[in-house]
């Protein structure tokens, strides 16, 4: 229901991740890289509408479809 309590669902299919970091550069307080891996992890599963545009940029960034945005 709009403008009730709404909030952000970020997942991550880390298997799909090819550490791109294409994430972290347009929300890096959503994302970051595992130091050895390479791979995304997340920071911020449920960010602040603030962060919103910034996390759709990161999901229309990612070039292996490894992070889905679901607002609910
Ligand atoms: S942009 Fe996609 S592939 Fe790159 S680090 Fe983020 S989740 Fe992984």
């Amino acid at each position: 229901m709009a403008g009730v309590n709404q909030s952000v669902n970020v997942t991550l299919r880390v298997e799909r991740c090819i550490g791109a970091g294409q994430c972290v550069r347009a929300a890096p307080d959503v994302f970051e890289q595992d130091e050895s891996a390479g791979t995304v992890v997340l920071l911020a599963g449920m960010p602040p509408p603030d962060r919103w545009d910034a996390v759709r940029r990161a999901v229309a960034l990612c070039p292996s479809q490894a992070v889905t945005f679901d607002p609910r």
